[in-house]
């Protein structure tokens, strides 16, 4: 599997994913749409111990809807997401798929919380899988 590379929009934060692609998804839960600021946010699992950053980050904290806790990180100058961790999976890394260098290369593979998905926002994922 290929190593996924990006960073933000302003450039100051790079990361580097050796262990490529586990798997793909869009989700439409409450803090996705705010992460991402609109319908849904769409990311890529990789490996965590494979993955490296370099700039530094700015990370917001907090409880999911399972009660684990969501780290989201965003650049502290451009506010771009990146990606999060999980205290759920903590050997994965969720990286947001519009700060890859070549999103184009991922198609995502499956979708979460599809029931909290505005009427105007139905991504016909099942097409892709
Ligand atoms: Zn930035
Ligand atoms: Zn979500």
């Amino acid at each position: 599997m290929s190593a996924l590379i990006g960073g933000c929009a302003c450039g100051q934060v790079k990361f580097r994913a050796e262990g490529g692609a586990k798997f793909a998804f869009i989700c439409h839960c409450r803090a996705c749409q705010h992460l991402s600021g609109t319908g849904h946010a769409a990311a890529v699992a990789s490996d965590r111990d494979q993955f490296t950053v370099s700039g530094n980050p700015a990370v917001f904290t907090r409880p999911s809807d399972s009660g684990h806790e969501v780290s989201q990180h965003f650049c502290q100058t451009c506010g771009s997401p990146l990606y999060n961790t999980m205290t759920r999976g903590p050997g994965l890394v969720m990286i947001d798929w519009g700060a890859l260098d070549d999103p184009s290369a991922i198609t995502p593979d499956r979708v979460f919380e599809e029931h909290n998905a505005a009427d105007w926002d139905r991504v016909p994922w099942h097409e892709y899988a």
